[in-house]
């Protein structure tokens, strides 16, 4: 192996969940033969109205005399200008916002935007004073646990848990007791719909979060991966938070475009301009291919109109299914508790007082065919020592509904036996 820097060490490590989905794909490769029911799928469904919308868009690209422009030439850092426009169209008419194309940064995908940003804002400062990267609800996303080149920099919060016992059910809510966003605060960071959880931060508690990084002068980012207006997978009324120091960051991966890496950024302009050099640093300028497309699906107004029509409504299928048959399979007297569904595409489950940890209970599950992501690598910059971070599984809702059925049926019994031998 090469000599490596610290910076080059640290990036020659998967974090969190691509270090589970190695043994994933391990147990899948061996298990040839053996049908197991995956549930760890991160990547969404490819539905055929979506595909279709995608398909079009590029026809239409191809056909036309725009396409030498969008393939042949270099662009600007900041983003191909129609597809700017149409989100500064769109973002305006939908939420009565006054933004101009200053206002709006594309990114490969929105992963790379977390990584510009938390090594903008996050780290070491000119004072030699460590800046910290404040999520304020754990769980959350895994892949902010690989994005920062100074590790130490990442601070996550334990949250206050609302038990509805009788139901199996349960809500994070942010502790604002614990919760520390001040001075050393480089930027605050969360998922809204949230990955794995699904959790929805209320209203309120966005308004909260955002008033007091405001009083420091703390950027907030609002990971809006699964929020409307594109995909729209959530599952309870939301409104979108901006403002001075918010940073609207939306992704067009789960409405279809993974491949296409295409991240949006939204907010202030001297928030924006410090992200567009970094970005013309690392890369010149994102793809032009996937934006061009997706100007046509916004600018349409299909794209917004699939998310609500199609893909919203099939994710919200697959969690009515998860959640009748856990309640019908699942053992009454266990303290087994599923999270809120009040959005994207996984399910959370908590099994209080398991009698062994996530990792040997995933390993108990994959001999009945059912693979799970234990919950342990959901938890990134969390630096108490909590027992509920070895309980907590992510259930992805891609599979067929009648493997979901099953899945969960044989989950069922593996929790009976282990909490009746214990
Ligand atoms: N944020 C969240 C909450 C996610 O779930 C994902 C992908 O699963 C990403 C960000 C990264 O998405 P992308 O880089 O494809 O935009």
């Amino acid at each position: 192996e090469p000599a490596l820097t610290q910076f080059g060490d640290r990036m020659n490590h998967l974090t969190g969940v691509r270090a589970i989905m190695k043994d994933i794909q391990e147990t899948l490769r061996a298990g040839k033969g053996r049908e197991f029911i995956n549930l760890s799928a991160g990547n969404p469904v490819i539905l055929p109205e979506v595909e279709q919308l995608w398909r079009e868009c590029t026809l239409d690209l191809l056909s036309g005399p725009e396409y030498g422009e969008v393939v042949c030439r270099y662009g600007s850092a900041q983003g191909y200008g129609p597809l700017i426009e149409a989100v500064v169209e769109d973002f305006n008419r939908r939420y009565g916002l006054q933004i101009s194309d200053r206002n709006v940064l594309i990114t490969g995908g929105s992963q790379s935007l977390y990584f510009l940003a938390a090594n903008a804002f996050g780290g070491y400062n000119a004072q030699g004073q460590l800046k910290r990267i404040v999520l304020p609800l754990s769980p959350d996303y895994t892949g902010y646990g690989g994005m920062c080149l100074t590790p130490e920099a990442l601070y996550a919060y334990k949250p206050t848990l609302e038990i509805d016992t009788a139901a199996h059910r349960f809500k994070y809510r942010p502790d604002f007791e614990q919760l520390q966003i001040d001075p050393n605060t480089g930027f605050v960071l969360f998922s809204r719909p949230c990955n794995p959880t699904g959790n929805v931060l209320t209203d309120t508690e966005v308004r909260q979060l955002v008033d007091i990084a405001a009083s420091h002068d703390v950027p907030v980012l609002i990971d809006s991966a699964y929020a409307p207006p594109y995909p729209c997978l959530n599952f309870t009324d939301m409104s979108l938070v901006f403002g001075e120091n918010v940073l609207h960051c939306t992704s067009l991966s789960k409405s279809g475009l993974p491949g296409e890496r295409v991240g949006i950024a939204i907010g202030h302009e001297r928030l924006i301009q410090v992200l567009e050099s970094f970005l013309t640093n690392l890369c010149l300028h994102s793809s032009r291919y996937g934006q061009a497309i997706a100007a046509r699906a916004i600018r349409s107004g299909q794209l917004g109109q699939l998310s609500l029509e199609v893909i919203r409504p099939y994710y919200q299928n697959k969690l009515a299914i998860l959640e009748a048959t856990l309640d019908r399979a699942m053992p009454n007297d266990v303290p087994w508790f599923l999270h809120r569904g009040e959005g994207a595409i996984f399910a959370w489950l908590w099994l209080n007082e398991l009698p062994m940890s996530d990792w040997e209970f995933y390993q108990k599950l994959k001999q009945v065919g059912v693979i799970l992501v234990p919950g342990n690598s959901f938890f990134p910059g969390l630096r108490d020592n909590w027992q509920h971070t070895q309980q907590c599984f992510r259930i992805s809702l891609t599979a067929s509904d009648t493997e979901l059925e099953t899945a969960m049926q044989r989950l069922a019994e593996v929790v009976q036996q282990v909490y009746q031998a214990s």
